[in-house]
Parts: C-alpha cells; structure tokens; sequence
C-alpha cells in the first residue's frame, strides 16, 4: 500500500484512476493543478505522483521540472500520464524528470503494472541503501 498523489484536472479521469489505484489498495489524494499539488507535496510527500502533463495554468512538465530540483520531493516518482499521443511527448516526459509514461483512455492493467514497477523499483532502492 503506497501514498498517492494523482495530480489531474479532469474529473472523470481523476475519479477514474483513483477508483483503480484505491481497490489496488493504495491512499489516494488529488490535486487539480499544480498549487494544490504542490501544497499536497509539502503536506505529505507521496510515494509515487501520478501526473497529468496537461494541466491549467503551470503544466505537469514545469511541475515534474521543479519536483526534481527540490532535495525534498527528487527521488519521488513521477508517473506521466497524456492525452497528446503524439511523437516526442514521451521524450519530452523524461526529459523533464518523469520516471515512466502513460496515454490516455487509461488502461487498467497497464497503469496497475507500471504503478508497481515504479513502488517496487522505490523499495529495492531502500532495502539497498539500508544495508549500507
Ligand atoms: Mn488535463
């Protein structure tokens, strides 16, 4: 069970992946842009932050850009999601810092899958750092 931050502006999407990640057993709280995603940071920092690229106001690439800079949310993952299916999007994704890629209608599987990769891939670096 990880802490989610979903940051989504859209709210059949929002509803839609935190009705999948909730029964997938996780804590779910949503932001409908950056401000409220960024004080949702400060808050609490999340385990992993699902991140809609497409948001009013500041983007989710801006956003994911300034997580990463920040000592105190870097190594959180963010977990893109779009609805630009176009070529490069996903190139621009990483190169802001996002730590996987997904495009909208979402699908359940996939999302569910790259969600654990994302948290598994968090722990091994855990269990590693602490057995240093
Ligand atoms: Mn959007």
């Amino acid at each position: 069970m990880a802490h989610i931050l979903l940051v989504e502006d859209n709210p059949l999407n929002a509803k839609l992946a935190s009705l999948i990640l909730t029964h997938d057993g996780h804590e779910v709280v949503t932001a409908t842009d950056a401000a409220e995603a960024e004080a949702s940071l400060r808050a609490r920092p999340p385990d992993l932050i699902l991140m809609d690229l497409g948001l009013p106001g500041k983007d989710g690439y801006t956003l994911t850009r300034e997580i990463r800079r920040d000592p105190t949310t870097r190594d959180i993952p963010v977990l893109a999601v779009t609805s630009f299916a176009m070529k490069g999007d996903e190139r621009r994704a990483m190169e802001a810092g996002c730590s996987g890629y997904l495009t909208k209608p979402i699908d359940r599987m996939r999302m569910l899958r790259e969600v654990h990769e994302l948290l598994g891939r968090r722990s091994t670096a855990e269990a590693v750092d602490g057995s240093t």
